[in-house]
């Protein structure tokens, strides 16, 4: 490993009826996520050491609605924009916005088409 790089534990959480679910980032950290069989269910999620340092929701919340602004708002805009081009087949927008080389691009159109031979395939045997 070089120097700009670490290995991070995950950290104490001391609940027994907590279930290790994964490492996770949400909003903006990196955090260990947990399914806690304690009062009823909650997700969790521990970001540090620190014992007040987490976030929980417990199961069955009623959906709520996020409100972003600024920088989290234009990348979140930039993110959906570009799974809408790319769910739409606009490939070339999208190899141009994150400069992919053309072994790279050439790679995914031989992967596309392989697909797309497969897809055919399977089509014609259930008929
Ligand atoms: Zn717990």
């Amino acid at each position: 490993m070089t120097d700009d790089k670490i290995r991070v534990e995950p950290f104490e959480h001391g609940c027994k009826a907590c279930q290790w679910a994964g490492w996770t980032y949400h909003r903006g950290r990196w955090g260990n996520m947990y399914v806690c069989s304690g009062d009823g269910g909650t997700v969790l999620i521990r970001y540090s050491d620190e014992p007040s340092d987490y976030w929980s929701v417990m199961v069955g919340t009623r959906k709520y609605t996020l409100d972003l602004e600024g920088e989290e708002a234009k990348e979140y805009i930039g993110k959906r924009d570009l799974y809408k081009r790319w769910h739409e087949g606009d490939y070339d927008s999208v190899y141009n916005e994150y400069e992919l080389d053309m072994e790279t691009r050439a790679h995914h159109t031989k992967m596309l088409n392989k697909l797309a031979e497969r897809k055919a395939k399977k089509e014609g045997e259930t008929r």
